[in-house]
């Protein structure tokens, strides 16, 4: 198996606010390997852009690294400089925002924005900045006519595409995306995660994919990691965690979205809210609003455990940390808890499968 690109370990974030320091990710592990498409899932609040932000070192204050590291091939982002940070951005890391309209610059056409960026990170003379910025734009369909383009005169969909665009101008080994389709209908939604699926097979490069929305990336990922309250809660191949989600938030996420491909069936919300994260919970943070909730959930945390290459935090799932009941037709499919062959997560074991799928 390839070694990752990335690992995440024990990273946590927190923002400063006036009522005391606000943990928006708390100890996330994680590996990324090349080529691998994980997607990141949650409701909002959970953790998942500041986690993308702080793997980008893209955080401002209030907002900053209180421990952790962020090893990208073989450095730790944490510890570089801004001249270190500005030598791997775009060239072997490169983020696609949000909303476009607002990442782009409305008063610079596209050619414009892509010679900042290539000025600003190498030497390229004009000529070779305008070749590629039009390849770059072919990449992802659209006409070169449009590098004299102002982001007003495209629409939604080909904004997006050209954030994706200038994020690839110098083929770097990871995108981090932030609800790159948020902003766009279902039909532009599809269309341009099909065009990232092509991108990637075509350049290798691997892709976190951050979003709500469950249905969108279920089809489109590798693995699939779910988020509440800034910690990991189920990382799995995406394919299993969609058949047979094991964390009673992942089986809720899946109950509150329409299936594109299953039968019709009625949807069905999570009660309550998250925890306030200026207050820090001593057990688990997803107890007050768990149908499978026991005695002993609100005062004893629950670690990722491995159940069969599957990571999840829930007593239910922890070696003498339930009471065998719970789940009702989850835990009890597999027979005895001892059988699951659980182990709680070492270092080495967060690195999914399925970046050849
Ligand atoms: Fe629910 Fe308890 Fe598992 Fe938390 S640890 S998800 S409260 S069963």
């Amino acid at each position: 198996m390839p070694e990752p690109i990335l690992q995440v370990r024990g990273l946590s974030v927190a923002y400063q606010s006036d009522r005391g320091p606000v943990l928006a990710v708390n100890s996330v592990e994680l590996d990324v390997g090349p080529g691998e498409f994980l997607a990141i899932v949650g409701e909002s609040g959970c953790g998942k852009s500041t986690l993308l932000f702080a793997i980008g070192q893209l955080l401002t204050p209030p907002a900053g690294v209180i421990s952790g590291s962020v090893i990208f091939k073989g450095r730790d982002m944490v510890s570089l400089n801004d001249s270190e940070l500005r030598a791997v951005r775009w060239s072997e890391l490169s983020v696609v925002m949000q909303s476009a309209m607002n990442a782009l610059n409305p008063v610079k056409s596209v050619a414009a924005q892509m010679a900042d960026v290539c000025r600003a990170h190498t030497s390229m003379s004009k000529e070779e900045i305008r070749q590629r910025s039009a390849e770059v734009l072919r990449l992802v369909s659209i006409d070169p006519v449009h590098l004299d383009s102002y982001p007003h005169q495209l629409s939604g969909g080909m904004r997006q595409r050209a954030m994706i665009a200038m994020a690839l101008l110098f083929t770097p080994d990871l995108v981090i995306m932030d609800e790159p389709t948020s902003a766009l209908d279902v039909v532009a939604q599809r269309s341009l995660m099909m065009q990232i699926k092509e991108l990637q097979r075509r350049l290798h490069f691997a892709v976190i994919f951050v979003t709500h929305d469950m249905s969108l990336v279920t089809h489109f990922s590798d693995r699939l990691m779910v988020m509440y309250a800034g910690q990991v809660v189920e990382l799995g191949d995406t394919q299993q965690l969609f058949d047979r989600p094991l964390h009673p938030y992942s089986q809720g996420l899946f109950e509150a979205f329409p299936s594109v491909r299953g039968e019709r069936r009625h949807l069905v919300g999570i009660p309550g809210s998250p925890p306030d994260l200026t207050e820090a919970f001593s057990g688990c943070g997803f107890a007050p609003r768990c149908p499978s909730a026991m005695p002993q959930c609100p005062s004893v945390a629950p670690e990722l455990t491995d159940v069969r290459g599957r990571f999840v935090r829930c007593l239910l799932y922890t070696p003498g940390g339930g009471d065998g009941g719970g789940l009702g037709g989850g835990v009890g499919e597999h027979g005895p808890r001892h059988a699951l062959g659980y182990a709680v997560i070492g270092r080495n074991k967060l690195r999914g499968g399925a970046a050849a799928r």
